[in-house]
């Protein structure tokens, strides 16, 4: 029998890094759920607690302990077809990202363990300063369908002051100018020639393959006006460049 729903009220809601870790868990037990003092259970819980520790909300005591992520893996069984098309209904209680997260992820085993590996990495590692990534602060700006841990790699990375120097630098050797790389567009051009140095710089590598400590290289990064880069981040599946691009010239005229 799952244990009452109602156990573990005082802790916030699962990030999308904790549900996509849980589904993880979750699809390798699919047939017979563990229980909770399954050491599997028990490593899930305490890397979840690593990445509570980084984002600054594992407050309460029983932040995912092994009876939070047991419950956890029991909500994922009604979205399951293999469970509930046996007329089993699972455990009702649960958020709505549970459901996308099983959209996106259940089907795509070899992309779920890439972002698995991915999350992992970069938690365990210790590497990932605290996390604060305020989604208010920018509004439009989406966290990724891979969560808070990698989204803050690659906000930290596209941000990485020396880098963004280089890039600017070899742009500007190399073209002699700055100008987006998904419109075309260029600030000293339309605003004065005295509105100088000023484009976003946007990482490209594919979230999940952002291991801690690798280095970023000039190639890694593009050159976007605000607008293009705002574009990109602007929903859960981010978009690349180049189709930032297509639909530009698709849409402009
Ligand atoms: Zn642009
Ligand atoms: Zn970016």
């Amino acid at each position: 029998m799952p244990p009452s729903p109602t156990s573990n009220q005082s802790n916030p809601p699962w990030s999308r890094d904790e549900l996509v870790l849980a589904l993880d868990l979750y699809l390798r037990h699919r047939g017979g759920l563990p229980g909770k003092n399954h050491p599997e259970v028990e490593a899930l819980s305490q890397s979840l607690n690593l990445i509570g520790n980084a984002t600054g909300v594992s407050k309460n005591q029983s932040f995912r302990n092994t009876n939070g992520v047991y419950m956890k893996l029991n909500n994922f069984r009604r979205w399951d077809p293999s469970y509930t098309n046996s007329g089993r209904t699972g455990l009702a209680k649960g958020n709505k990202d549970e459901e996308l997260v099983w959209l996106e992820f259940a089907n795509n085993p070899e992309r779920l363990a890439e972002v698995v590996a991915a999350i992992n990495a970069n938690v365990e590692s210790g590497t990932t300063t605290p996390i604060n990534l305020n989604e208010e602060e920018e509004p439009g700006f989406f966290e990724a369908e891979e969560g808070k841990v990698l989204t803050r790699v690659h906000r930290v990375r596209e941000r990485d002051k020396k880098l963004v120097k280089h890039k600017k630098d070899e742009a500007l050797k190399k073209h002699g100018e700055l100008k987006c790389e998904a419109c075309g567009f260029n600030f000293s051009k339309t605003y004065g020639a005295d509105i100088e140095g000023i484009i976003d710089i946007h990482h490209t590598k594919p979230l999940h393959t952002l291991q801690p400590g690798d280095k970023t290289k000039l190639t890694d990064l593009a050159l976007l006006c605000a607008n293009c880069h705002r574009v990109v981040h602007s929903r859960r599946k981010w978009l690349s460049v180049a189709e930032v691009k297509a639909r530009y010239q698709t849409n402009r005229l």
